[in-house]
């Protein structure tokens, strides 16, 4: 049994311990000195420099018995503003004092990955081999599990304990694109030789005006979210930089819309005489695990032997199972109890996240069984 105020204390004791991205050592840190009280030794990837960070994945290894290896997985940092973290215990819900968020995406995860692997070490448990990586930069573009070393991992089966509903598998996940373009027109002076200018920030206004954002259908979103242009009012404008995104479920709908972004854009240049510098790349691979599948079916099972009902789903957003997955290991996520993320009103039910512990232990144990 995974004592319930050890939960509590444990998450309140983390969420109190800054970890925005790139600045994920103390957290890294304290999860380090937790699993050493059960003997469990967590090593820095030494990846940290080349995420231009303070911390690496954390990272640990625990011999098990003869069941094909297992991966645990959860994120250390958190989106901003989440300095100062003062979280406030009300019955059964944590929430924040409104200033910032709550950092349950994915201290939750960890709080989760901790207890599971306390319970099931001290217990003495039969396990399979565990390969327990805490993932640094994941807010930031999965960073830190793009930069993880895979040749030292053995597991082809693993779990990502993220934010979401506790008894939600997570098994869909679309592939998503990042696309960057400069509109090159040429600058003039706005009053004295207007029509020597080609004005970049027009051509922008136009093309995107054309392109198609939102939710295109149930499996494609796109979005412009950046554009920078202009030195000063009475200058045309040379240059415009805009930048996007799109998902999709199906990447050939992925790639259509990136390439009718990109005509979007290529048009307008043209209508004015000027030209498009472009820039797309693949951020992360859709991945869709069936029912029949191990990581799966180790889920599913968790969850029924410890009371709760599973719910596989789809999800729109990316997370380091994309990584995984693209990777060759097979990873569900679970949800770990942390609601309305990314925001100030994040909070989590303390006794949800408790079952969450529970349902990881389960899993691992059922692993152990072959
Ligand atoms: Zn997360």
């Amino acid at each position: 049994m995974i004592e319930f105020e050890r939960v509590k204390s444990d998450l309140l004791e983390l969420l109190r311990i800054d970890a925005p991205s790139y600045r994920e050592a103390a957290a890294a840190g304290w999860l380090a000195a937790k699993l050493a009280e059960f003997g469990v030794e967590a090593r820095d990837d030494g990846t940290g420099g080349a995420l231009q960070g303070n911390s690496g994945n954390l990272v640990a290894r625990i011999p098990g018995n003869h069941a094909p290896a297992l991966l645990l997985n959860a994120h250390l940092d958190n989106v901003p503003p989440c300095e100062g973290v003062n979280p406030v215990v009300e019955g059964d819900i944590v929430r924040t004092d409104g200033r910032t968020v709550l950092g349950g995406d994915d201290k939750c995860g960890c709080i989760a990955i901790l207890a599971a692997l306390r319970e099931v070490v001290t217990a003495g448990l039969a396990h399979p081999p565990l390969e327990v990586v805490f993932t640094a930069a994941e807010e930031t573009g999965l960073e830190g599990a793009q930069a993880l070393d895979y040749s030292t991992l053995t597991a082809r089966q693993g779990i990502v304990a993220e934010s979401g509903s506790v008894g939600a598998i997570t098994v869909k996940a679309p592939s998503a694109d990042r696309w960057d373009a400069v509109l090159k027109g040429r600058a003039a002076h706005a009053g004295v030789a207007p029509e020597k200018g080609i004005n970049a920030i027009r051509m922008a206004a136009e093309a995107i005006a054309e392109m198609r954002v939102g939710r295109l259908d149930e499996e494609t979103t796109a979005n412009v979210g950046l554009i920078h242009a202009g030195e000063a009012r009475n200058v045309v404008p040379p240059t415009c930089t805009v930048s996007g995104e799109a998902r999709s479920h199906d990447r050939g709908k992925l790639d259509a819309q990136v390439s009718d972004v990109r005509r979007c854009l290529e048009e307008a240049a043209r209508r004015h005489g000027g030209e498009v510098e472009w820039r797309v790349s693949r951020t992360y691979e859709a991945f869709d695990i069936p029912r029949e599948a191990r990581s799966y079916a180790l889920a599913e099972a968790g969850a029924r032997e410890v009371g709760l009902d599973p719910i596989a789903r789809p999800t729109g957003g990316g997370s380091d199972a994309n990584i995984f997955n693209a990777h060759g290991i097979e990873c569900v996520i679970l949800g770990c109890s942390s609601s309305d993320v990314h925001t100030t009103e994040e909070h989590v039910s303390l006794s949800d996240l408790h079952r969450a512990c529970e349902w990881l232990a389960r899993i691992i144990e059922i692993a152990g069984r072959g």
